[in-house]
């Protein structure tokens, strides 16, 4: 949806400075989308998959580990589009990423923990497409 409104309104823009900026926006809004939409779907595969008995209840607990996106409150400004969030925020480092691992082994935080490393995943590739855009 996203991406025809943005066709369309790009289509009918006859300046060229208009039409760099409002593809540029269309480009960072359509990735945005699609980021927080892996966001939900893909913990929603895995725990099909990975925890059928109770998927539902693995989903939930998978897509609640975006609260981990707190750790941007830290950050000033709290909100940057170009600004890739692995190793720059908290619990987004490395450090943190292990200490997910580690959680795995630990079959009561097991949903949390590959909730997180998802959410990981995801923010890297993100940051691969900034690179891009
Ligand atoms: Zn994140």
């Amino acid at each position: 949806m996203t991406v025809i409104g943005c066709s369309v309104i790009i289509l009918s823009l006859s300046q060229k400075a208009d039409f760099l900026y409002f593809s540029t926006y269309c480009l960072f809004m359509t990735r945005f989308f699609l980021h927080m939409l892996a966001h939900l779907l893909v913990p929603g595969l895995v725990a099909r998959f990975a925890f059928k008995q109770r998927w539902q209840r693995a989903w939930l607990i998978m897509a609640a580990t975006m609260i981990v996106d707190a750790d941007h409150l830290l950050s000033s400004p709290i909100f940057d589009p170009n600004r890739c969030s692995i190793g720059n925020h908290l619990l987004h480092t490395e450090p943190a990423m292990a200490i997910y691992g580690v959680l795995l082994l630990i079959p009561q935080l097991r949903i949390i923990a590959t909730g997180l490393l998802i959410h990981m995943a995801l923010d890297a590739i993100d940051c691969y497409f900034q690179l891009f855009s």
